[in-house]
């Protein structure tokens, strides 16, 4: 059922470690959404518009990027596609943790030592994380490496810390212990060993870069996602609203809570199932509580609206840590911006909405499991 379920050592018989399961689970959400918006834009297209949709989709980020857009022929689309890849790439080279020659690996290595004097592009992007971090009471915090290290969510296989190792992540910890110099654009940590992850963000950055790309270039109707993560719609399909983006139950994906008309907004959605660990009946997902140090529980899925895809890419992750009554002060002071959420408490699965249209309601019930 999982691709890959195994103990290895005796100390761990009974973790198994279950990755990635967005390529079995979420991604019957992108495809059920994608093939609804292939149907409903094929018809809408045949009849109106004289240009096509053109659909490419790349690795990149450790996920898989899709593209759909309208172009006039297939040499033009080729064209945009190859640019927008290449921007998703860019973007990665700069961002990514997992890369020893990233700017962000960069910054990591050095700026404990003196401040880091970083590009224009990066420094924005790190300001715009904390200032998250801030706004959430520290809920989304980007100096986790350390904590994502500890549970084997890097690289790793799922592992469930001693207290030793769990205090010491703690200790390396703590978006307080950044400071970003705007005179001399530089990054620096007050604190040796703090490590930066741009996981909760990076993916929404690149979509929000794609976006300005093609607009640039004329583009008037696309849908971008990095993997099931977050989508970006800009515009609309010829003679359409918007973007038909289908989110379905986490436990049961068959099931649709909400059908959402996405025009120039962007959704992401935070889930449990992503990448986890189960150990001792429980699960260990990959969103950490940075008050605890301890990955979330009780939370399924969240999704949220936003008029960039960094911010609903950030404040996915955040408000799946908040939960949906905290969540609700801080989505009041955005603009646009609207949730669901999923939790599952003792074996009941809950349905919640923030700001959600009116007309595209989730079903709100809760169910005994
Ligand atoms: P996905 O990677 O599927 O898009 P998210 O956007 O929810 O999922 O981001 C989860 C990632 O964010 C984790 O893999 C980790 O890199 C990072 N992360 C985990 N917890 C937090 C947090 N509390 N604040 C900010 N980033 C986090
Ligand atoms: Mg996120």
């Amino acid at each position: 059922m999982f691709p890959f379920d195994g103990s290895r050592t005796p100390a761990r018989a009974e973790l198994m470690f279950l990755k990635r399961i967005r390529h079995a689970h979420r991604s019957l959400l992108i495809l059920s959404m994608i093939i609804f918006c292939f149907q409903v834009t094929a018809r809408s297209c045949a009849l109106t518009a004289p240009d096509q949709l053109f659909y490419e989709s790349r690795p990149a980020m450790g996920t898989s990027f899709e593209i759909y857009l309208y172009a006039p022929n297939r040499e033009r689309a080729s064209e945009l596609f190859e640019d927008a890849f290449d921007e998703i790439e860019r973007v990665e080279v700069a961002l990514s943790n997992y890369r020893s020659s990233s700017e962000l690996s960069r910054i990591n290595a050095n700026a404990a030592d003196a401040p880091v004097i970083t590009d224009r592009e990066v420094f924005a992007l790190l300001a715009r994380a904390l200032d998250y971090s801030q706004r959430t009471d520290g809920a989304f915090d980007i100096t986790l490496g350390k904590l994502m290290k500890a549970w084997g969510f890097f690289r790793g296989a799922g592992h469930y810390p001693s207290a030793e190792e769990l205090a010491s992540a703690r200790e390396q910890t703590g978006w307080q212990n950044v400071r970003l110099d705007n005179r001399t654009r530089s990054v620096y940590f007050l604190k040796r060993g703090i490590e930066l992850d741009l996981g909760g963000i990076g993916k929404g950055y690149a979509l929000d870069r794609v976006t300005a790309l093609l607009r640039e270039a004329g583009v008037k109707a696309a849908l971008i996602s990095s993997g099931s993560s977050s989508i970006y719609a800009v515009g609309a399909p010829p003679g359409k609203a918007g973007w038909p983006v289908r989110i379905s139950d986490p436990l049961d994906h068959t099931r649709t809570l909400s059908t959402i008309s996405l025009r120039d907004q962007s959704l992401s959605t935070s889930g449990s199932y992503e990448k986890f660990f189960r150990l001792n009946g429980r699960t260990y997902c990959h969103i950490m509580d940075p008050r605890t140090g301890r990955p979330v529980e009780g939370m399924l899925q969240t999704t949220v609206i936003a008029p960039e895809a960094t911010d609903s890419d950030a404040l996915s992750t955040a408000v799946f840590v908040m939960g949906p009554q905290q969540s609700a002060r801080l989505l009041d002071k955005i603009a646009g911006a609207a949730a669901v959420f999923v939790t599952d408490r003792s074996g009941v699965e809950r349905i919640e909405e923030i700001h959600w249209p009116n007309n595209q309601a989730p079903q709100v019930k809760t169910e005994n499991r």
